[in-house]
């Protein structure tokens, strides 16, 4: 793996090669920023380069050392991850005494802790000790999603890199020529996929997001067309996908938006279902005030759904509202 296989993040791949380049690389740095984004990715070509034994800002791929941490088996490298959800005092312990021991091939050791903020209080305390006066071989890369979790004792320590939602045409464009999706399939899921590389890979692999659209949309536009009783005969469907109810009522949200804009504006290009427009040009005649009404019935739905509310009286009510 090397620099050219991330996706996105040109800015921030280009704080940390300067980095290295006027050799003002940080003993800790902090990735942050929304699950699935490539955090871990980055993470991982940059402690590469900094083990390689050419010390550029760019891993050889050829060395020694760029050879083991490909192979899984750089001894100066460790990455650290949680286990249900936390990640042990006394695996901090060992780190902590790993740390405090000199690199066995390079000049560096490097320590990734991935979803740091499953560390426990005491836990973060007992690093920060190190973080405050690391030996000068090491550097550490914590990553987490929830920055909000982690001490500020520790932050202030670290250089934080944010990271951003990649843009769905950056989204789309890799689906198309990286795995070959179908150019309109590819662009739904880099509108759905909210900027999520991880998500949208596996959109794009699984296609089951697909198969639900395609029954999302039969069930709109029987309800459209008057037929109140697909509001009942849908539930099974809603049941069957309650795991993933979020997701399920995003495409719906996604729809009633399209149709919003596609009223309003009467551009296709602009449309996140663009493979739809003859369904949505057959629900034309829709009142735009109803479809505010319908959107803003279904955000409703979601919150009510993350409250425990009766699942099927909330589904039930929200189709009849269509
Ligand atoms: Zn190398």
């Amino acid at each position: 793996m090397d620099f050219t296989d991330i996706l996105g993040h040109e800015r921030q791949i280009d704080s940390l090669k300067s980095a290295i380049e006027k050799g003002t690389i940080s003993h800790s740095y902090l990735f942050e920023g929304e699950e699935g984004l490539g955090k871990r990715d980055l993470a991982l070509v940059f402690a590469k380069t900094l083990l390689c034994e050419e010390g550029k800002s760019e891993p050889c791929n050829k060395c020694s050392s760029c050879r083991k941490f490909d192979g899984d088996n750089h001894p100066d490298f460790k990455i650290t991850r949680p286990v249900k959800n936390l990640i042990k005092i006394e695996k901090v312990g060992e780190l902590i005494k790993d740390m405090a021991t000199r690199p066995l091939e390079g000049r560096r050791k490097i320590y990734i802790i991935d979803d740091c903020h499953t560390l426990r209080l005491e836990s973060q305390n007992a690093l920060l000790k190190t973080l405050e006066e690391p030996p000068e071989y090491i550097n550490i890369i914590l990553i987490t999603p929830f920055k909000n979790k982690i001490i500020p004792t520790i932050l202030s320590r670290c250089q934080i890199v944010k990271f951003y939602p990649l843009k769905g045409s950056v989204i789309t464009n890799l689906l198309v020529e990286k795995y070959g999706i179908d150019q309109s399939e590819a662009s739904f899921i880099g509108a759905f996929a909210k900027g999520s590389l991880r998500k949208s890979i596996e959109y794009a692999t699984s296609g089951k997001l697909f198969e639900k659209r395609e029954e999302i949309i039969k069930i709109i536009d029987a309800l459209i067309k008057g037929d109140k009783t697909r509001a009942l005969t849908s539930l099974n469907f809603f049941s069957e996908n309650k795991e993933n109810a979020e997701e399920i009522l995003d495409i719906m949200i996604y729809w009633f938006r399209d149709l919003l804009v596609f009223k309003e504006t009467g551009n296709p290009n602009l449309l996140v279902n663009v493979d739809k427009v003859e369904v949505l040009s057959s629900q034309y005649h829709i009142d735009l005030n109803k479809i505010n009404d319908i959107i803003y019935r279904i955000d409703e739905t979601k919150v009510n759904i993350k409250r425990n509310v009766n699942f099927n009286l909330l589904i039930e009510t929200m189709l009849l509202s269509i």
